[in-house]
Formats: structure tokens, sequence, C-alpha cells
């Protein structure tokens, strides 16, 4: 994360760009932009070696007008308040502007997962939800994996909230292991739907997205998922990176053996030469090559006003929430440069996420085809509408989908009443 990066100003800064353009008054205005409820939670925590480690827990219901509040949850060292308000209300965009019955929340603790045992994370993981108490719940505040956590951590919040509230409810929690209720398909849904949206960009934008040059900072969940879709419809990624650095090929690079390599490797740059060629390359000239496409995937604020300048992709994609800040934004409109936000982008994720809500509810499981077939159907009705608004109002592709997801939380909260 970009040292000055604010996430909560920037998610504001999107959000009133939106307001201006529907001419919201300033009673919704002031609703729209405030979370519901913020939560931060102490969290002692015993360690293996008996010595006490306190981190902290942050919960943030942005919204939920239309629908229970959903959104990650997150382990990294840099979690605070200000990231989840942020991130919370980044979510209640995304679900409404891929039209899903949600809200918006975001959450997580200020733990480094690297430098805990399994053991001290479940514990972690558990208090946590205990604290929650009645927040959490299948139709109160769903929490999904975001960086740091996975199925694993899902599995825990599951059966933390079975235990706390003696209630079998697998609807609380989703990005759950398939053993226990979750979904086919989640897993690769986040890069898959970002997949998707690139290609439609890439067609309106007028690059051709068989053979197109792609850039994806990030090689976790979405950026890893993502690079093989991209791959398979016909795109050269040329560079990947992770946190410890970068891979890059002008002629693109094998995917499919990085991707099987990087499960028994702890980092991209431990991948040697001879399995997947390549030249090491930083994350920051990753970031400035000359490609047609350039997704970051990892975390916020990496584009940004000191670096936007050496950008050189004609699109970029944003599969990471806020990854890139407000002033950077508009640097890129300013060249001209198209760029697809993460409330459109990565909803695929969130999408799948509801879809194993509702198998849940149904106690049934849908086949990988109905849910690919589902998500299809969501992320192309999302772009569709904001890519309509876009052309039809001329403004930013980031200006049309918070002004959709706008209109239908309004609309929501008029409805309701105050
Ligand atoms: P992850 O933890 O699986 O992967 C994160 C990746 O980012 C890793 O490759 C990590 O090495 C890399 N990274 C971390 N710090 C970095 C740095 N300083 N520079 C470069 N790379 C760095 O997380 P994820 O689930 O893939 O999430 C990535 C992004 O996508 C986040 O912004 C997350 O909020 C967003 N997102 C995730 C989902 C989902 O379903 N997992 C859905 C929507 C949005």
């Amino acid at each position: 994360m970009h040292g000055e990066h604010d996430p909560r100003e920037c998610s504001e800064n999107f959000l009133s760009g939106a307001l201006d353009l529907l001419e919201v008054d300033d009673e919704l205005r002031h609703l729209l932009r405030g979370p519901f409820r913020e939560v931060a939670l102490e969290l002692p925590l015993r360690r293996d070696d008996d010595s006490l480690s306190v981190f902290h827990g942050y919960r943030v219901q942005h919204d939920h007008s239309r629908g229970p509040f959903k959104g990650g949850f997150r382990f990294h060292p840099e979690m605070d308040m200000d990231h989840s308000r942020g991130l919370a209300s980044v979510m209640t965009w995304k679900t409404a502007v891929v039209d899903i019955p949600m809200g918006g929340a975001k959450g997580g603790i200020d733990c480094d997962p690297s430098e805990l045992s399994r053991g001290e994370l479940e514990t972690l993981t558990k208090r946590f939800v205990q604290k929650l108490g009645p927040l959490l719940g299948p139709d109160v505040d769903i929490p999904a994996p975001d960086v740091g956590t996975g199925p694993r951590e899902m599995a825990w919040i599951y059966a933390g909230y079975a235990r706390t509230h003696e209630m079998d409810a697998p609807g609380v929690v989703t990005g759950k292991p398939l053993e226990l209720g979750g979904s086919l398909g989640r897993t690769e849904a986040t890069g898959r739907g970002v997949a998707m949206v690139t290609e439609w960009a890439c067609e309106a934008e007028g690059i051709d997205p068989e053979g197109a040059t792609v850039a994806i900072q990030g090689f976790g969940n979405v950026g890893s998922h993502l690079a093989r879709f991209l791959d398979d419809l016909g795109a050269t990624v040329v560079a990947v990176s992770d946190v410890g650095g970068g891979l890059h090929r002008d002629d693109g690079l094998d995917v499919e053996t990085l991707f099987r390599q990087m499960n028994v490797e702890d980092s991209i740059d431990t991948v040697v030469e001879s399995d997947v060629p390549h030249d090491s390359i930083s994350n920051e000239e990753l970031l400035a090559l000359d490609v047609d496409v350039l997704i970051p995937a990892a975390l916020e604020g990496v584009i940004h006003g000191d670096n936007v300048d050496d950008v050189r992709a004609d699109l970029v994609v944003e599969a990471a929430n806020l990854p890139t800040t407000c002033d950077a934004d508009r640097a890129l409109a300013e060249r001209g440069i198209s760029l697809v936000p993460d409330i459109l982008a990565n909803a695929g994720g969130v999408t799948v996420s509801y879809l194993e809500w509702v198998q849940n509810r149904q106690r049934y499981r849908w086949s990988e085809e109905r849910v690919n077939g589902e998500l299809r159907d969501f992320m192309r009705e999302a772009w569709e509408d904001v890519s309509e608004r876009a052309s039809g109002e001329d403004v930013t592709y980031r200006r049309a989908a918070y002004a959709t997801a706008v209109e239908r939380v309004r609309e929501a909260t008029r409805l309701r009443g105050f």
C-alpha cells in the first residue's frame, strides 16, 4: 500500500463524482456516505510460546438497504478502521452495480498471517466471530475471503458462529471449502469475472483481446486464476508479480506451468528460469510496462500520484480494490487511458458468494456450469449497464459504475423510508 494512500478519502471522492452527476440532495448524500455501524475489537492472543500478543479486529458495515451486509475478511498488518471504512463503502457500490440483493461491509485483523501458527490463526478468527456476536449472521452480515484469508478461515468463521449461536448456518459466510457448503466455481470466480470484463472492455476500446498484451500485479487468488483465464482467451500475459517481485517475458509467460509451480513455491521470485523462462522485474517496473492492459490485482493505492505518469498501458482493469488513488485516477482520465473500476471488474467474487449463499439457503448444490453461467449473466448485465451509461453520458467507466450503483441504493433507501 502506498504510504500516503487514504482508502476512505479515495472511495468518498469516487462516490462524490456520482452524487454530483445525479444531483443527490444533501440529506441523502449524508446517508449514502457514512457507514451504518463500525466495530473495533481488542483481540488478545496467548501465543504458542506463551507470550501475549494483542491484535485488533475491525468490521465496518456500510449499508444494508438492499440486503444483508456483505464483504471480505482480511488478515494484513496494515488493516485498520480507515481501510475497513473505504473498502466497506466500495462493497456497497459493488453489490449494487452487479445488482445482487446485498449491502456492503469489510473488516479483518491487523495481523501478519505468515507469522502466526495455524492454531493461533484459528483462535484469533473464532474470537473475532465470538466478539462480534449478533452482528454477524446469514441475514445480518456475511464475510468472505480477502487478502490473507481463504476457505480455511471461512470454515473457522462458520464453525465459530455455529458454536457461539448453537446454530448450523452455512450462509453466515461464503468462500467456504466445498465440504462445508462452499460453491463450485467460487475460488476462481473473481479472476473469471475480471477476465470476462477485460475481454468486453478490450472489444469496446478497440483492442483485440486475442493477442492483447497484459501485465498483472499480484499472483494470489485473484491474479493467478485471472492469468489462466486470460491465457485461455488467447491474450499474452507478459508479466506477473507478487510481494517478492515479478517475472517478465515479451512473448508471453508460461502461465500454466507457473500456476502449478506456485503450489510448491512461497513466492514468485523463487521460480527459476529453467521452469518458467523469464526476466526478473520489480513491481514498479511492471506497472510501467508498455502493454495493452494493466491489471493491478494485489493491494490498494499501487497506482498513485508519483508513478501514474509512468503507466503506458491503454487500458487499466482494477482487479484489486481501490488500487488507483483518486489523483492517479484523474491523471489517467486526462491522458485518455480507460479504466474499468474495481466495483465492476472484480464483482465476480461477490456474485458467486451470493450464489453460494443462495445454495446454502436451499441446502442444495448447483453444478459448476450453472454457477458459471449465472456469473456470466450478472457480469454481462452489469457491464452493459455501465458501458452504455459511460458512452451515453460521456463519462468514465468509474463514474458510470458509481452512478448506476448509487441510483439503486438511493431508490432502496427512499423506499424503505428513514
Ligand atoms: P491474496 O492474498 O490471495 O493475494 C494477494 C497477492 O498480492 C499475492 O500474490 C501477494 O504476494 C501480492 N502482494 C501483496 N503485497 C504486495 C505488494 N506490496 N506488491 C505487489 N504484490 C503484493 O489476495 P486476493 O484474494 O488475490 O486479493 C487481491 C485483491 O483483490 C485485493 O485487493 C482484494 O481485496 C481484491 N479482491 C479479492 C476478491 C476475492 O474473491 N479473493 C474479490 C474481490 C476483490
